[in-house]
């Protein structure tokens, strides 16, 4: 695009402290940087393009942290502590003050979480951003969706649901719903917090876990897959934010909405009963709850004061909505 050089010096080059391990960021070919000798590297990729993640004209300090957080959830999902992003960006025009937002908003959230923009690529078109997240785990220890056995327990973080019934208030859908959280929630929509400490806290303590991007039973439902076992939960222990009860103000649907809310940012993960007790204080900073058990069965099972639950919940959907 015109101006490129000018754009990415102005906008995304050199912004940030540089890391002990960069040995060469924005400028070259290649950025270079040096791995620590006893880590393996974790590296993620995802997109978001506008008008399916994204309304066009939503607030672009929004866009920027969505973007950046949910890359960064995938990291704590493995236990990695963030190090490097790399970001592909497409612009449908140069609009500066859009820019200042978006980097201003994307820089303050990366340096939060010391992790440093080291390259990418600026190119004119629709506006989409992709970016390649990179962080480090000590040798074996990544936290994998396939390691969850028969017997162990199932906790979550934080609350579930919030980020659905904001993507609620964002289009306008739920109309009789208790309007007094559209904000709140609304900003738990676009704002997560990627569970990174929570994440790094249970290296050696979880056996599996995944981070929740397209609803608990989707999410849960790999780590079942990937294991080969099942899971009951009792969807009475749910975590639901005060809020959600009184936007939805039904006991029942803020627990649906708990199940199959995406882009939740949270993480589900299992705990043998050897590792409970060390929970505690491992998590001392992040909440949780456990919310049920892995089964040797293949089924995931929804159970409320010991009966089993016939809810048919499906899967979680982007906007529905063109540009
Ligand atoms: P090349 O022609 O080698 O692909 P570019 O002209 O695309 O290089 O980019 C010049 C430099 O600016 C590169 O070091 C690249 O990594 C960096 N860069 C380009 N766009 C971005 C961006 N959006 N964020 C961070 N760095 C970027
Ligand atoms: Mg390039």
């Amino acid at each position: 695009m015109s101006g490129e050089f000018s754009l990415i010096d102005k906008y995304f080059a050199h912004k940030q402290q540089q890391r002990k391990d960069v040995v060469l960021a924005q400028g070259d070919d290649c950025a270079i940087v040096a791995p620590p000798a006893d880590s393996h590297i974790a590296i993620s990729t995802d997109t978001l393009v506008s008008g399916t993640h994204f309304l066009s004209d939503a607030d672009p300090a929004w866009i920027a942290h969505k973007a950046l957080a949910s890359n960064i959830s995938d990291l704590a999902a493995m236990g990695a502590s963030p190090a490097w992003v790399s970001m592909g960006i497409s612009l449908p025009e140069v609009n500066e003050p859009w820019l200042e937002r978006f980097c201003s908003a994307f820089f303050s959230l990366a340096d939060y979480y010391g992790i440093q923009l080291i390259g990418g690529d600026t190119t004119k078109g629709p506006l989409t951003i992709t970016l390649t997240v990179q962080g480090t785990i000590p040798h074996g220890k990544a936290l994998t969706r396939g390691g969850a056995n028969s017997g162990d327990w199932i906790y979550v973080t934080g609350f579930l649901g919030d980020a659905k019934a904001g993507l609620d208030v964002i289009l306008e859908n739920n109309i009789s719903a208790d309007k007094a959280f559209n904000h709140e929630l609304e900003k738990r929509h676009f704002k997560s917090t990627p569970r990174v400490l929570a994440g790094i806290a249970l290296r050696d303590i979880a056996s599996a876990a995944i981070d929740i991007s397209d609803g608990l039973i989707s999410d849960l439902g790999h780590i079942l897959k990937r294991s080969n076992v099942g899971a009951r939960i009792d969807v009475d222990l749910l975590p639901i934010s005060s809020e959600l009860m009184q936007f939805v103000n039904s006991l029942d649907i803020a627990k649906q909405y708990a199940l199959t809310s995406g882009e939740e940012y949270e993480l589900c993960f299992t705990v043998p009963e050897a590792n409970r007790g060390q929970l505690e204080t491992a998590l001392s900073n992040t909440p949780f709850t456990c919310i049920g058990q892995i089964t040797g069965t293949g089924n995931l099972d929804l159970h409320s004061n010991d009966q089993p639950l016939d809810w048919q919940l499906g899967g979680y959907d982007h906007f529905k909505v063109s540009q």
